[in-house]
């Protein structure tokens, strides 16, 4: 019998190396469709800035074709290669790549599947010649020798703060103050882009301090660093709200970020010959005008109240507002109070007012997806941001990746499972909540809380307690619609009347364009739409397919306006894409845009 001779298997290297040459090569010639044919049938190439000047995805090698036709004269991407041994699970390969263009320095992640690829994120990290100054390129700090008219750190950075605004004009006015606008100021700072930061608020962090007092971050601490500068590895794992904001006013110090407090800015307009904006603010108390070449609304996915209109509230005698403007339980021991809505804001709210003591009742109107928190730790989140996932080498920047790399198409496919498993060992709880008449949904498609973040921003509520109450019947549930108020009570549709001396609306908020209406105009509000949702077809985030977040961190259809925010991980990573997009502006490099989306829904 003659030996069958054994050869070795190709490792993962040797694939991701031969396909990343067979790609280099293919790029190097500009053959896009034979660059096309190393992508599966069904794949997804993500690209953030790096050759689009967008945050785009084009999906299968028809679509990869057409993007590259477009951007690859310009953006000339080359050598791609590995930067560490790729990894193979269940036959899908994994290598982190990094690579080059014309103008900048790129890193992503790239999966292989029967040696073709099936999803490649590439993304711009730095712009040739503006690096930040960090590690061996960081400023000196001082100059030594002997000089009369020494201009000390402090003496620079106080002219600096003098003559922004009034001598100088800054580059870029972000609009809001919060962690958003904070940690897009940050980049900017460090990329050099002259940028004020106004917000209403006297001091960074009062977005967080004036929000009840029970409030602590539903995410956790690995999942909520801000750029450059991560947590103490003591801090608590749930960040009580005024701590993240004593470290968001810390941050802003020592980051040495422009942030004007007690900033109102009340309008704004686009010239668009000379391609500025004319932005009126009023910094405490005086009118001043600013003409910013790119104007940035950090204003807050949750910060535009939808507050319903709801007859008889007029004539209703006790308190009622918004649950953004709710002071908290205190004032409410002992009172009848009816808390309109059944996602975050309703929970915690009701948690805390029973905490106090009163008499609690929940509105649910539709159905709402509850996780607990510790499953959605472990299950969900345990995998990019725990510190188990930091042990084994996923570092924050790494789990940013990882999450980036998932295109919209396809990752509601990896949620599902998670959820599944979720509903098995948490059955005992959801069984109890709907037995309680609670309306529960896992999302349309079973793919959970943050599928529902990500296409609607609602709808959900990370279990933090409060809903064992609603399940034990310690705080009341009513089910409808609201229909009037009347002296002291709360009318649902049916006819069920909730006696109440105080009624909160927990009834989320609206598109951040509304808020290009209010600074701008309704016309620009229009004509740049609805933010947030990928046009995934599910309630609240109507088709067609976009692929990408609408509006947020990339060009919009009006010029030099631009959208940033998110949750704290989202601000985080794509803070640093808008930043590059707003250098490049700043220092004249070519921005072709590709894709930029039509406008399908106004809000
Ligand atoms: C109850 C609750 C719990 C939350 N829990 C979490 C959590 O656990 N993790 C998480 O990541 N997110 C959480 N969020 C979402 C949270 O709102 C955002 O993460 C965060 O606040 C968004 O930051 P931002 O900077 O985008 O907006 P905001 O913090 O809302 O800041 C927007 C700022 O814009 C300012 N502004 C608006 N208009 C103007 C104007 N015309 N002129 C000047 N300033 C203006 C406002 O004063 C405000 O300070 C929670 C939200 C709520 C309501």
């Amino acid at each position: 019998m003659t030996q069958i001779e054994e050869r070795p298997a190709t490792t993962a290297a040797e694939t991701a190396d031969k396909w990343l040459a067979a790609f280099n090569a293919a790029l190097e010639k500009g053959d896009t469709a034979a660059v096309s044919e190393l992508f599966l049938e069904t794949s997804f190439w993500r690209d953030l800035v790096a050759l689009t000047w967008n945050l785009t995805t084009a999906e299968n090698p028809d679509g990869i074709r057409a993007m590259l036709d477009a951007t690859l004269a310009h953006s000339r991407p080359r050598g791609f290669r590995t930067t560490e041994p790729p990894t193979e699970t269940e036959g899908v390969i994994e290598a982190w790549i990094e690579f080059e263009t014309e103008v900048g320095r790129g890193n992503g992640l790239l999966r292989l599947r029967d040696g073709k690829a099936w999803t490649l994120l590439t993304a711009l990290y730095e712009l040739k010649g503006h690096e930040e100054p960090r590690l061996d390129q960081r400023p000196k700090g001082t100059e030594h020798g002997a000089f009369r008219d020494r201009e000390t750190w402090l003496d620079r950075r106080v002219r600096e703060g003098d003559e922004l605004g009034y001598e100088t004009q800054p580059e870029v006015l972000i609009v809001g103050g919060g962690q958003g606008g904070i940690a897009l100021g940050a980049r900017l700072r460090q990329l050099g882009v002259p940028t004020i930061i106004a917000d209403k608020h006297p001091r960074p962090g009062d977005q967080w301090r004036k929000r009840y007092k029970s409030l602590c971050l539903h995410d956790p601490i690995w999942y909520d660093h801000l750029p450059y500068l991560k947590f103490p590895e003591n801090w608590p794992v749930f960040s009580p709200k005024d701590k993240i904001a004593d470290w968001l006013e810390m941050y802003t110090r020592v980051m040495e970020l422009n942030y004007w407090g007690s900033t109102t800015v009340t309008s704004a307009s686009y010239d668009e010959d000379a391609k500025e904006w004319t932005v009126v603010l009023e910094r405490e108390g005086h009118p001043l005008t600013l003409r910013p070449k790119q104007l940035v609304l950090a204003t807050g996915m949750s910060g535009k109240p939808n507050v319903p209109e709801v007859p008889g509230q007029d004539v209703f005698r006790g308190d009622q507002h918004h649950s953004s403007a709710h002071p908290g339980p205190d004032a409410y021991a002992g009172k009848r109070c009816v808390v309109v809505g059944s996602n975050n804001s309703a929970f915690d709210i009701c948690g805390a007012l029973w905490e106090v003591g009163a008499d609690v009742t929940m509105v649910q109107r539709s159905s709402t997806h509850i996780a607990r928190s510790d499953s959605l730790m472990d299950i969900g989140l345990g995998d990019l941001y725990s510190e188990r996932a930091v042990r084994s080498g996923i570092t924050t920047e790494k789990a940013d990746m990882i999450f980036a790399s998932l295109p919209y198409r396809i990752m509601h496919e990896f949620q599902i499972p998670l959820y599944e498993q979720m509903a098995e060992r948490d059955k005992e709880f959801y069984d109890r909540l709907e037995a309680a008449g609670f309306d529960h949904d896992w999302g349309e498609d079973g793919s959970g809380l943050f599928m529902k973040y990500l296409r609607r921003g609602s709808g959900y509520y990370i279990d933090v307690g409060a809903a064992d109450l609603v399940a034990d019947g310690e705080v009341k549930l009513a089910n409808g619609q609201v229909d009037h108020l009347t002296e002291d009570s709360v009318v649902l549709e049916d006819g069920t009347e909730l006696p109440a001396d105080l009624v909160v609306f927990a009834t989320g908020y609206n598109s951040m364009n509304g808020w290009a209406a209010d600074l701008i105009s309704q016309e620009v509000a229009d004509k740049v739409g609805k933010v947030w949702g990928h046009g995934s077809g599910t309630r609240k985030d109507p088709g067609p397919w976009e692929g990408e977040q609408r509006n947020m961190w990339k060009p919009t259809q009006q010029e030099g306006l631009w959208f940033h925010g998110g949750n704290l991980h989202q601000s985080r990573h794509y803070s640093l894409y808008l930043a590059l997009q707003l250098k490049a502006r700043a220092v004249g490099i070519d921005t072709p845009v590709y894709g930029l989306p039509e406008v399908h829904h106004l809000s």
